[in-house]
This record gives C-alpha cells, sequence and structure tokens, in this order.
C-alpha cells in the first residue's frame, strides 16, 4: 500500500481496504507482503504496550482469522493473560546546549529506565574506577548524573562493567556512552533512576551537562492476548499440529518513535496465516492449532501462560513448528531443537533436498530464544525455525517492512507445507 494512504486515511479505512486487498474475496491468493506492511504500520505502534498496539494487533489478527475461516477453540480467538510492563509513551527529549539527540538514532532509554524532567551534571567515571568502587563510595548531588564511556572495552570486561552499572542504576541516574549497535528491549520492571544510552558518534565533544525529558510509565497489569485459531483435519481425530508466530514487538519509545518489527515478527505472522490459508483449502490428517502469541519480546510470557493452560490437551499436540523472523531467507533457515528431533530433522532436509527450495538447513540445538521454548520444556515436540540473510536489523528502528527481501518466503512455505502433509 502506498505511504501516503497510510497517512491519509484512518485506521478503520486502512484495516478494511487490507482486508480487501489481502483476502481471497476474488480468488487470489494471501497477500503475505501486505499484510506483514499493514502489522508494521504507524497505527500498530510496534505492537507493543503504548497507545494498545498490542491489542490493535491482536483484534486484526484475529479478524483475519475468522476472514480465512479458522473456527475459534474457545468462545473467542483470544486466550488473555496479564503481565506489568514499564512504557515511555511521551516525551523522549535528550539534548545538549549543542545538539538535539534522535531517539532509537543517537539514543535508546534502557527498558528498565524511570522517567525523568531535568538537567544533569555529568559526573566522568573510567569502567576501571567503576569496576573498584562500591556503591556507598559514590556520592552524588540532585542533579548529577554519572557518565560511562564504554566504548572500546573487551567483550567479557564489558559484561562486568553492564552488570556492575545494571546495579548502580537502582541508586543514580546513568548514562553510558556505547559504540555498539544500538538493540532495544522491554522490561516488566522500572528502576527508580533513569539510565540512558547514547551513541558515541551522538556528540561531536561530550558535554559538561544534558537536558533530559522523558515520561515513563509503569502498566502495573496489562491485559495481553494470545490470537489462537482452528483447523480441522480431513477425518476426525485428537492429534493436533501447533504452529505459532509470536505478533507482539517493542512498540514505541516517546511519542513519535516506534520499533516496526518488520522480520521481528510481522514476517512470521504473515506465514501462518499463510499456511492457515492453504491447510483450510486442503486439510491433512491432523489438526492444526494456530497460534500467534502476545508478550514474547518481555519474556515468553504468551507461550508460557499457554503452556499452562492449553486449550487442547499437551498430550494431543504431535509436533510444534515456531516461526519467528521470516523476511529474508538468502543463506537458508536454521532450525533450533533439531538435535533433540533428528526424525522430523531428516524429514525437514529430505524435502528440501529433493526440490532444492531453500540454500541451506542448518542444525541447532535447544535454546530458550523463542516461544517453542515452554513447549518443549512441557514435552511437546517442537521446531523453531528463522530465517538467514543480510538482513541485520534486530530490535531497532530499522527492521521495517522496506527492508525485508522475503528471498525464501516462498520456497520455505512450500518446504513446511510438505512437512506437514508428511509428518507420521
Ligand atoms: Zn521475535
Amino acid at each position: 500500500m502506498n505511504s501516503w494512504l497510510n497517512y491519509a486515511v484512518g485506521m478503520q479505512a486502512i484495516l478494511l481496504f487490507s482486508l480487501l486487498l489481502s483476502f481471497s474475496f476474488w480468488g487470489q491468493e494471501f497477500n503475505y507482503r501486505n499484510y506483514t506492511d499493514q502489522l508494521c504500520s504507524p497505527g500498530f505502534h510496534g505492537r507493543g504496550y503504548v497507545n494498545a498496539g498490542d491489542s490493535i494487533a491482536a483484534e486484526f489478527i484475529a479478524q483475519n482469522f475468522k476472514d480465512i475461516g479458522l473456527m475459534p477453540i474457545t468462545e473467542s480467538y483470544f486466550q488473555p493473560f496479564e503481565f506489568s510492563v514499564n512504557t515511555f509513551p511521551g516525551e523522549m527529549l535528550v539534548y545538549t546546549d549543542q545538539d538535539t539527540l534522535r531517539p532509537g538514532i543517537d539514543f535508546l532509554v534502557a527498558p528498565t529506565s524511570s522517567g525523568v524532567h531535568g538537567t544533569f551534571e555529568l559526573i566522568h567515571f573510567s569502567y576501571y574506577k567503576l569496576l573498584s568502587i562500591d556503591q556507598q563510595e559514590i556520592h552524588l548531588s540532585k542533579n548529577e548524573a554519572l557518565l560511562i564511556d564504554l566504548s572500546g572495552i573487551a567483550s567479557d570486561t564489558l559484561l562486568l562493567v553492564k552488570k556492575k552499572l545494571n546495579e548502580l542504576a537502582l541508586f543514580f541516574p546513568i548514562l553510558e556512552l556505547s559504540d555498539k549497535k544500538l538493540t532495544w528491549s522491554v522490561s516488566q520492571d522500572a528502576n527508580k533512576y533513569p539510565y540512558i544510552i547514547i551513541s558515541k558518534e551522538a556528540f561531536k565533544e561530550v558535554p559538561a551537562e544534558i537536558h533530559l525529558d522523558i515520561d515513563q510509565k509503569r502498566l502495573v497489569s496489562h491485559v495481553a492476548k494470545n490470537v489462537i485459531g482452528f483447523c480441522p483435519a480431513k477425518r476426525k481425530t485428537k492429534k493436533t499440529l501447533l504452529i505459532s508466530a509470536h505478533y507482539d514487538h517493542l512498540g514505541r519509545m516517546g511519542r513519535d518513535t516506534y520499533f516496526p518489527g518488520a522480520n521481528d515478527n510481522a514476517s512470521g505472522t504473515a506465514m501462518i496465516l499463510y499456511l492457515a490459508e492453504q491447510l483450510l483449502a486442503k486439510p491433512i490428517k491432523f489438526n492444526v492449532m494456530f497460534v500467534a502469541f502476545a508478550g514474547e519480546e518481555i519474556g515468553l510470557l504468551g507461550s508460557k501462560h499457554m503452556s499452562l493452560q492449553s486449550p487442547l490437551p499437551l498430550e494431543d499436540l504431535r509436533f510444534m513448528l515456531n516461526l519467528d523472523i521470516m523476511g529474508s531467507g538468502e543463506d537458508g533457515i536454521t532450525v533450533v531443537n533439531s538435535t533433540l528431533f533428528p526424525k522430523e530433522f531428516d524429514l525437514l532436509k529430505s524435502i528440501n533436498a529433493k526440490k532444492k527450495l531453500l540454500k541451506e538447513i542448518k542444525p541447532r540445538g535447544p535454546a530458550a530464544n523463542s516461544d517453542h521454548y515452554y513447549f518443549t520444556q512441557a514435552g511437546v515436540p517442537a521446531f523453531f525455525i528463522y530465517t538467514m540473510g543480510p538482513n541485520k536489523h534486530y530490535h531497532d528502528i530499522d527492521d521495517r517492512y522496506e527492508a525485508l527481501s522475503f528471498a525464501a518466503f516462498d520456497e520455505l512455505n512450500t518446504v513446511l507445507l510438505r512437512f506437514l502433509k508428511s509428518i507420521k
């Protein structure tokens, strides 16, 4: 969709228009590109917690489940659950007398940061001084903040320094100068003091004082929703496959900056809908439960909740495919848990070898890095699949729809469909 249209019309019109474009009212295939683009648009607010972006996404996904013909398992498509989350809904200003820093480019606010409104004199600490000093020995007045330059530190030392800084952040305002790529995340907790991570390149010279104007709000019991849809098997059975992708991302960091989360994981949300459409048209010998998980980025909370409160008994789940980061694929895919389930991994590889679809299918052992984790722990056999390629935008403001190549989307879709049809 044209970007001028995004801004020119209201949210409802966008949704309606996208539904008309996306779905096969006139027999055309599910438009996964358009669907991904929609989920990354400003009206979804980065599918986080500012402006209820995650709820807007949940409604959109449930409506799409309904439109293609997935059925709800309970009385609705939603499985709600609660958690606390630290958010930055308003002002996000960091500036000196010389420079105004750009959110997401020149600086990030640490996910656990408090809000702050004031001018601070910067007290420089070297990292070795920081490591050798106790918190009780540091005395700052009300309008002073610690400034620590972390550029050029070896990675093992950096871990130590970071740990110390996170402890000190309970007692003092902290500014960290970094020469690393800025990578954001989201936290349940909030500290008492602000913690800002500033790119070293942001300053021509390090200033003596800095102005901070940052609004912050911790939501104590935020309600998020997993979205669950069901596609029955060809013949009646209890045996079910689970196909999942998380739809949540990091949301907004201040009023004007959002993290679109295109590769992570609007792309996977599109892949499960594409598979749903294909399996509804041609059912297989398993039922398939499709789940768009909430709360992944804050610590796999949606999948953890569902692994404890599954609408179908876990013992009926024959296999789980969790899909995250589906937007590249130039270098093939990685399969987490492949070493735990060698039979299924061989099946996946032989399907690919026959048709020469993906460049590589790389094995990887178990890892607690996406929504398969708690299901694996609960005894459900599972793979977590992600694509590999040159797109390195991850948890930053440049993980945009426009940066996705979809280099192996159709090929991977073919491999996954055949896998689902062939699994015993
Ligand atoms: Zn992800």
